[in-house]
């Protein structure tokens, strides 16, 4: 059966730019550090807490990123090492094991703790592993404690949320009957909700979210388990999920109207849904995307944009931009490459497009000012002296902090590229 809209090939094959050469960059990096994700991680994951084993400059990173989320009972908070802690290492154990029994004599809502490593080097010192392991030990079965880094020395912004899922998969997930689909990556919940209701339309049962939103309700993962990424940046997840025996599901990431429904596609044929079913749930979803991404196309079409690396999600936003909505693709950086993830969106980039891995900020700097793109997409720092020269920039984070995924969203995200070009066209016309 024809279906009545448009599906982007699913399978991969030799073209776009999957074989294309790729910049190598190994220089200086200017990108927040891994602690960063538990800004949105501590929204998303309800009964979870997270406690950032780090400096002062930890703290003020994290309450100043995270600060104006804060409502009434936070979820995060800093146990501040410093040099006088020193003494030994036993002392800090002690004080840790202090500020953790207290904090969780304190919140009885807490049913997982997370122990976030961070990069000064008295921290590193801790085994935060055996730390975790020993609290859990006395704090079971009531509370789970478990650890990964968010040291900047080791992780860029995402990659918090990977060593954070890593984490989990590795230690925390239930032992009962495996769930059959798993969509992998922190998703808002009223994406979730919206995937949700498209996968039962397409008569999907079983199907789990990682993270869920309840430290309890994590989903159990197993040999038959199948799962779909929804965010590009997690290598460590998934090479955890792996060694469980579950497999994956190639496909696009799930941005604008064709990426949603090749990603969605992708697990309906995975899982032998018709046709006619699959065209029943998405059609009218992805209609709505369709109608909402054409109010931005005079101002994006024809547009050229360069991204910095920062996210990891620049090469799927790359995609999209070109694909949905014309944009000319100059540079597309991103901090790591994994082409297998990243397939079906490499397929889709127009060769010839120039891809670069890693950071070496004035290098990157150097070709973006040469190239004199109407949009840069890029990290805070470099984004107002950007702005300074004339530039129309997006900060990357932003992208990373707004519900970007599926059919209803999709609108939204290209408003987040018009919106710093129509003020310059605006600026401009003064
Ligand atoms: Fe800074 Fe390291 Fe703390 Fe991140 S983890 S805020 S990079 S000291």
């Amino acid at each position: 059966m024809n279906l009545p809209f448009r599906v982007p090939a699913s399978e991969p094959s030799a073209k776009g730019c999957v074989d294309q050469p790729v910049i190598r960059e190994r220089g200086q990096r200017e990108v927040f550090c891994g602690l960063t994700g538990i800004v949105w991680l501590h929204r998303k994951i309800q009964n979870a807490f997270f406690l950032v084993v780090g400096s002062r400059t930890c703290a003020h990173l994290i309450q100043s990123a995270a600060g104006v989320m804060i409502f009434a009972e936070p979820r995060f908070a800093t146990a501040i090492i410093d040099e006088r802690d020193l003494a030994g290492l036993a002392d800090i154990d002690d004080e840790l094991d202090r500020v953790v029994n207290r904090l969780l004599d304190r919140r009885p809502d807490i049913e997982m703790l997370f122990l976030v490593g961070s990069c000064p080097s008295e921290v590193i010192k801790l085994d935060l592993k055996r730390a975790a392991q020993r609290l859990s030990k006395i704090h079971l079965p009531r509370v789970r404690v478990l650890n990964y880094s968010g040291s900047g020395i080791e992780t860029t912004f995402t990659q918090g949320e990977d060593a954070c899922l890593a984490a989990l998969v590795a230690d925390a997930l239930p032992e009962t009957k495996p769930t059959s689909l798993v969509v992998v990556g922190a998703l808002s919940d009223v994406v979730e909700d919206q995937f949700n209701r498209i996968f039962a339309q397409m008569g999907l049962e079983n199907v789990g979210f990682l993270p869920a939103r309840h430290a309890g309700s994590m989903p159990a993962i197993g040999p038959e388990t199948r799962y779909l990424l929804a965010q590009p940046f997690l290598n460590d997840t998934a090479r955890a999920l792996d060694e469980l025996g579950a497999q994956h599901i190639p496909a696009p990431f799930p941005l604008g109207a064709n990426g949603t429904t090749a990603w969605l596609k992708a697990a309906a044929d995975h899982f032998g849904v018709s046709d006619e079913r699959f065209a029943l749930a998405t059609e009218a979803g992805h209609k709505r995307a369709e109608k909402a991404l054409a109010a931005h196309r005079e101002t994006l079409t024809g547009k050229s944009i360069f991204f910095f690396p920062d996210s990891q999600l620049e090469l799927p936003l790359a995609r999209f931009l070109h694909e949905e909505l014309g944009m000319q693709l100059v540079e597309v950086g991103t901090p790591y490459l994994h082409r297998q993830h990243l397939r079906h969106e490499l397929e889709r980039l127009p060769a010839g497009t120039i891809l670069s891995e890693g950071q070496d900020v004035d290098r990157q700097l150097d070709r973006c000012r040469e190239s004199k793109p109407d949009l840069v997409v890029c990290g805070l720092g470099l984004a107002n002296p950007l702005e300074a020269e004339g530039f129309s920039t997006k900060w990357s984070i932003e992208l990373v902090f707004t519900p970007i995924q599926g059919y209803d969203q999709a609108g939204d995200l290209a408003g987040l590229f018009a919106r710093p070009l129509n003020r310059q066209a605006r600026l401009g016309g003064l």
